[in-house]
């Protein structure tokens, strides 16, 4: 490919770009106010919205909510909500929907009514219509004016494989319709052709997405399988029918297997001359230009050009705030500029290659579009070769205007209902009154063409001189070290979460792939259990195995008895005094190193989890994270815990508080997070001085072999960590009972955990000293999903913390309690959206539900499915597949019974499978009543769009973990502390900065230093 800008001489195009833009600008001069007034509602937000940065996302918020309120009064509570002693958006009808309570319903109704009509104004101003007919109507008036359209159909998420079949529907429909239509219209020039011949008036937008629910660039193959199912249909008619089809561009996370779909099916024999397909670059992206490169190249060699629609991007928020929670490289570029200046780079760089990929322009930016004209000038670009793109309901002048220049112009036209639409129209409502924003700046601010024209190249050339000369603005608080907050005093760089890996990008799937392969290649060792500094070897074996495939023998482990804890616990006692003396920093230094060996052998330890314990990938990858995450947390938390507290800085004594650590802890850990769990009990225990025995749970003794080994590598001394697995009643009881023991951490079932506090409090011969124990145990979590509940996350959230990891996880959901004027439409979406998740072995990137632990397990979920056909209503029992069934693995089917009775056995009890009761509570009380009910007292969470709600949850539903309109699983160590209330557990939450203060703990030192009358005051 030629270098770029070959053949192109900058200094003219940037004259002509100003030349053009300011051109553009007489154009719309007399129209401007059109851009921001375009009638009274919609031009009154925006004006608002600008006026209020802090009360915008109120406002737009509150609009996201209004369709969803069928009740006047709900509008009228809402309005109150969100807006009382604040700026008022809405005039007099604030205060009129404030006096409501006096004024009854009839007044209710009357404000309700106003504000929908004139948020479905604001919503008519973005989008076309609700139905097919009515953007029909719009595109032909669109062809009559000389401008070309694309239609985009707007929609609900897309959860189950019946709505992704339904939007299919919509789309064929749509095609036939359009196509019927249009061939009746009166030739256009102007739009219906291009340099290199006819175009097609039909341009249909298609979201990828929308085509198939479980799309996941984890496991591309299956998803592009999928999608092209259901999208060849679409594009064999268009074809037919002699229709555009272009696939808009989403989020970053969809990027490459968007390119990788749009490619697989332009190379399609089928498709592979057919020149009307098109795909969408953003510019914001850091990898754009590189993808430009590589799609003009795949242009060139399939033969026959495809449409780019060039855009700087939509999802610019999301994709910051995103990647900054998650750890991961921010994708976009984080200045203005440099969006603009790639979108300019890219221009030049497609219109180089005009003879592969058809450029199509879009945007609203005077100055992107003028450059985009100058470049096409001077490469001699015969006209209307580019086209340029603006979004249905901003810019009309500027259309209008490129219109009138002779341009190609497209509106990007989307239709569908209210409620399925707010997503898009907030994201409109955002982008107009960003700060950032070309139209606010031009149109609202009235800023100069001068600088509206500037060049971003030069815009960051000056930038960069401010920065040299410390000009430049500082990061704002919370940016400069990730939001964490610096702890220099630690002499530790800040704790921030390990991040997951991001299995969109091809590197981590392959890396993940690879570890499988090396992983499997060593099973079926023998695992000795490790007592001081010996290997000790067991005539009797546990045997581990696959729970995805039984047959696969995963290793086979030592069998701790009473004798080996005899040892053990001798073992540790020896090691402790010399551990405890060792100084907290270097104690820190060892753990963090085996935190390092964990981060270099992060996917085969994740692969391993996944074999031993059918962990899908991303749980099993969560898993080592996690594991990481408390060894890093707590080293920062021990070195806090080291330093002497000095009490009441009086003179003539000095009186120091400290802690120490207590002895022997006995780690007695659960499968359901092998490495994680054990790792946190057992580093919080190590940290803070203390000798540890592991005792993981019986189903995953090798990742907890592969834990001891990994603290031995890392320097942790002989007997001050001790590997013994072993069966509950065995080793386990002779832990928990043994008078040597000083601390038990225990997570696991209620039962066992109720038992454990039963013994530990037992004194026996030679003990003193009381056990301290730590109990995390089980959850009968409950998520609210309020009548005013945005469906498409509520039911996403649901069904990931219902059925992830099979709900196995202690923070599993399993009551869904909705309010009773969504019941039904909850319940049916929910039940299509589990009917679609893939269960199958957890080695497969695909599978969303893997199999249960242990065949056992497998018996007892069958049981209660079986019992809950007595206690409620069946409404989705969706059963393995055979092929996964043919594996022999523990797999069960994903259950969800509607109507349970608060006060069922399936509604009270711990399942730990993926079996959901849906309850119906008749108002909120109702449901806060039956959440809280409950001997558990673990996780929780709701989904609402009332703020009043929402912080009455939050005070009054009492659990040790609340969520609001997010999932209830995947907490954070540091960041969502981790642990229950009632008979959930007792103790400090994990991952918190209590919680190492239960393996410690306290003395006071007072030393009287008034000797002979006078005191040392340089004594400390
Ligand atoms: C016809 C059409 C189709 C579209 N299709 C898609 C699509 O498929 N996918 C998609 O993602 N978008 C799409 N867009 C949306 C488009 O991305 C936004 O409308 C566009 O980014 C606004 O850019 P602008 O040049 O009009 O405005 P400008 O005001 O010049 O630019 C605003 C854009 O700059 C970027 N930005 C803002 N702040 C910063 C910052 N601090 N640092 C770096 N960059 C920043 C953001 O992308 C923001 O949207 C489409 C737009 C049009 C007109």
């Amino acid at each position: 490919m030629a270098p770029a800008d070959t053949g192109i001489d900058l200094e003219r195009v940037e004259r002509e770009t100003q030349r053009i833009g300011r051109e553009l600008f007489d154009r719309v001069r007399h129209e401007s106010a059109a851009f921001f007034r375009s009638e009274r509602w919609t031009g009154q937000l925006l004006e608002w919205s600008m006026r209020h940065r802090d009360t915008r996302v109120q406002l737009f918020r509150f609009v996201d909510v209004l369709p969803a309120l069928s009740d006047p009064e709900d509008v009228v509570r809402h309005l109150r909500e969100y807006f009382e002693g604040r700026p008022d958006p809405f005039g007099g009808l604030m205060k009129m929907g404030l006096g409501v309570a006096g004024m009854g319903r009839l007044g209710a109704r009357a404000a309700a009514g106003t504000l929908r009509k004139g948020v479905e104004q604001v919503a008519r101003s973005f989008i076309a219509g609700t139905n097919a007919q009515e953007v029909l109507k719009v595109v032909e008036a669109f062809h009559r004016q000389g401008l070309g359209f694309t239609v985009d159909v707007l929609g609900e998420a897309t959860l189950s494989e019946s709505e992704a079949d339904a939007y299919q529907q919509r789309y064929l429909e749509l095609l036939e319709a359009l196509t019927d239509q249009a061939a009746r219209w009166p030739p256009v020039e102007q739009v219906d052709a291009a340099p290199w011949g006819p175009l097609p008036r039909v341009n249909v937008s298609v979201k990828l997405s929308a085509l198939y629910s479980q799309l996941d660039p984890i496991d591309p193959e299956t998803s592009t399988r999928a999608v092209m199912a259901r999208l060849v249909p679409i594009v064999r008619l268009a074809k037919a029918r002699g229709a555009h089809i272009h696939i808009d561009m989403e989020d970053y996370r969809l990027k490459d297997l968007t390119f990788h779909i749009f490619q697989r099916l332009a190379e399609d024999d089928e498709f592979k001359d057919y020149r009307h397909l098109g795909i969408v670059l953003q510019a914001y992206l850091k990898d754009a230009e590189r993808d430009a490169r590589r799609l003009i190249e795949w242009a060139r060699e399939r033969g026959t050009p495809v449409t780019v629609r060039l855009v700087k991007g939509a999802y610019w928020d999301f994709e910051t705030v995103h990647a900054r929670l998650e750890g991961w490289p921010v994708p976009v570029y984080e200045r203005k500029w440099e969006s603009d200046a790639a979108f300019e780079r890219i221009t030049r760089l497609f219109l180089q290659h005009h003879d592969a990929v058809d450029l199509a322009i879009a945007s609203h930016n005077i100055r992107s579009i003028a450059h985009g004209m100058a470049v096409a000038q001077e490469l001699g670009l015969p006209p209307r070769t580019v086209e340029y793109q603006v979004l249905y309901g901003m810019a009309a002048p500027l259309r209008r205007a490129l219109a009138e220049m002779g341009q190609r112009v497209r509106v990007y036209t989307p239709y569908g209902q209210l409620i399925p639409g707010m997503a898009y129209l907030v994201r409109r409502l955002l982008e107009n009154t960003s700060q950032e924003s070309f139209l606010r700046q031009g149109f609202a601010e009235g800023e100069s063409p001068e600088v509206l024209l500037r060049n971003p190249e030069a815009i960051g050339r000056e930038a960069a001189a401010a920065a040299g000369s410390g000009l430049a603005a500082a990061p704002g608080p919370g940016l400069a070290d990730g939001g964490w907050g610096a702890e220099p005093e630690l002499g530790l760089p800040p704790y921030r979460n390990e991040p997951h890996a991001d299995f969109a990008r091809a590197e981590a799937r392959a890396a993940m792939a690879a570890a499988f392969a090396r992983v499997r290649e060593q099973l079926g060792r023998r695992h000795p259990l490790l007592i001081g500094d010996e290997e000790v070897e067991t005539e009797e074996a546990i045997v581990s195995v696959n729970p995805s495939m039984p047959s696969e023998i995963v290793g086979y482990a030592a069998r701790a008895r009473a004798e080996h804890v005899e040892r053990a616990v001798a073992a540790a006692a020896k090691a402790f005094p010399a551990w405890r003396d060792t100084p907290a920093e270097k104690r820190v230094e060892i753990l963090r190193r085996a935190a390092q060996i964990m981060r270099e052998r992060r996917f085969e330890l994740a692969a391993l989890i996944s074999l031993e314990n059918g962990k899908p990938w991303r749980e099993a990858d969560g898993d080592v994270t996690e594991a990481i995450d408390f060894i890093e947390y707590y080293s920062r938390q021990a070195l806090r815990l080291s330093r002497p507290i000095r009490m009441a800085d009086l003179a003539g004594e000095i009186n120091h508080y400290f802690y120490e650590p207590r002895g022997v802890a006995a780690v007695i850990a659960p499968w359901n997070f092998p490495l994680a769990i054990l790792t946190g009990m057992s580093a919080a225990a190590l940290a803070t001085g203390n000798a540890v025995i592991l005792k993981p749970a019986e189903q995953t003794p090798v990742i907890a072999a592969e834990l001891a080994r990994i603290y031995r590598e890392a320097g942790v001394p002989g007997g001050v960590v001790n590997y013994l697995p072993g069966y509950g009643e065995d080793a386990g009881a002779a832990l928990v009972a043994h008078p040597g023991v000083h601390i038990i951490a225990f997570t696991g079932s209620q039962a066992v955990g109720l038992g454990i506090l039963q013994e530990a409090a037992q004194l026996r011969p030679g003990q003193r000293h009381i056990k301290q124990v730590i109990t995390e145990m089980g959850g009968k979590n409950a998520i609210i999903i309020d009548d005013d509940a945005d469906l498409d996350e509520a039911v996403a959230g649901v069904v990931e913390s219902a059925f992830g990891y099979a709900g196995q996880k202690c923070s599993a959901n399993s009551r869904a309690i909705v309010l009773a004027r969504i019941y039904d439409q909850f319940l049916e979406r929910l039940v299509e959206a589990a009917r679609s998740l893939i269960i199958g072995p957890a080695w497969e990137p695909a599978t969303f539900v893997g199999p249960v632990i242990e065949e056992e397990a497998q018996r007892r979920i069958l049981n209660y499915i079986e019992q809950g056909h007595n206690e409620g209503r069946p409404v989705l029992i969706h059963e393995p597949p055979e092929a996964a069934r043919r594996l022999g693995g523990y797999y069960v089917p994903v259950a969800i019974f509607a109507d349970v009775p608060p006060t069922a056995v399936l509604a009270c009890e711990e399942i730990f499978g993926p079996v959901l009761s849906v309850i119906r509570a008749r108002d909120f009380d109702e449901a806060l009543h039956v959440a809280n009910d409950i001997d558990y007292k673990l996780t929780g969470g709701i989904y609402s769009r009332s703020p009043a709600r929402i912080q009455r949850a939050r005070r009054e539903f009492r659990v040790g973990n609340f969520y609001i309109n997010r999932k209830i699983t995947g907490s954070l160590v540091g960041r969502q502390p981790f642990g229950g209330l009632g008979l959930s557990g007792t103790g400090f939450q994990a991952g918190g900065p209590d919680y190492l203060k239960q393996f410690v703990e306290t003395r006071v030192v007072t030393e009287n230093t008034l000797r002979r009358g006078f005191a040392d005051e340089a004594a400390v």
